[in-house]
C-alpha cells in the first residue's frame, strides 16, 4: 500500500467532482499517519480551504479544547473530512460529491488503520453507519465497524451555532469525549494485537 504522502500528492490534483472548481486547495488531512484515533468531519470551511489544514477555524478550536480536556495531544490523532474540498458557501456536501470522495477516505482509513474513529456530525456518521442515522440518537455509543470502533458525536460547529459552552449539547460532547478516551485506554497493547495475528 502506498503512503499517506503519496496518496495526498495525487489527491491534490483531484477533479472527480464539481467541488474542485471552487476550491483554493485540497484539504487532505493532518496528524499522525499511525494514529490510533481518527476524526472525520464534514468538509473544509473557509479557513481550512485557505490554509489547507482541516479544523483550523472556530470548530477546530473547540475540537482542540475537547482533546485537551481528555488529555489527548492533537499531534497524536489524525483529522480529516468526508469531502476533501470546500463546498461553496459552506453548504452541505451533496451525495454524489461524497461518493466521488469516498475512495480517498477509504484509502486514508486503510493506510492509517485507526483503532477508534470518531465521526463528527451527521454527514460523517452517515458515511459510516448508514444514510438514515441521526446523530442525536447514536452519539456517544461505540459501534463495531470493519474491525474498528466508531464513536459518533456532535459536530463542534453545531455546538457553536447552537447553545455554546453552557448548552446541554456541550455537556453531551464532553461525555462523548470521555467515552472516546475510555475506548482509547481500552485498546489492546500493540504486542497483544500482534499475538492475535498468529
Ligand atoms: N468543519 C468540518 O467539518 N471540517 C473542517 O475541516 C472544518 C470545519
Amino acid at each position: 500500500m502506498r503512503t499517506l504522502e503519496e496518496a495526498a500528492a495525487e489527491a491534490a490534483t483531484c477533479t472527480r467532482c464539481r467541488l474542485a472548481e471552487g476550491r483554493t486547495q485540497v484539504v487532505y488531512g493532518v496528524g499522525d499517519p499511525d494514529a490510533d484515533l481518527m476524526f472525520i468531519g464534514e468538509g473544509p470551511g473557509y479557513h481550512e480551504d485557505k490554509q489547507g489544514v482541516p479544523f483550523v477555524g472556530a470548530a477546530g478550536q473547540l475540537l482542540n479544547q475537547m482533546l485537551s480536556e481528555v488529555g489527548v495531544p492533537r499531534d497524536d490523532v489524525y483529522i480529516s473530512n468526508v469531502v476533501l474540498c470546500r463546498p461553496p458557501g459552506n453548504r452541505d456536501p451533496l451525495e454524489d460529491e461524497i461518493q466521488a470522495c469516498k475512495p480517498w477516505l477509504d484509502e486514508r482509513i486503510a493506510i492509517i488503520e485507526p483503532v477508534v474513529i470518531v465521526t463528527l456530525g451527521n454527514w460523517a456518521t452517515r458515511f459510516v453507519l448508514g444514510p438514515r442515522v441521526s446523530i442525536s440518537r447514536v452519539r456517544g455509543q461505540r459501534f463495531p465497524w470493519n474491525g474498528r470502533t466508531v464513536i459518533p458525536t456532535f459536530h463542534p460547529a453545531a455546538i457553536l451555532h447552537g447553545g455554546g459552552q453552557g448548552s446541554p449539547q456541550m455537556a453531551a460532547l464532553r461525555q462523548d469525549f470521555e467515552e472516546i478516551r475510555r475506548a482509547l485506554d481500552e485498546r489492546p497493547e500493540p504486542a497483544e494485537e500482534q499475538l492475535g495475528l498468529f
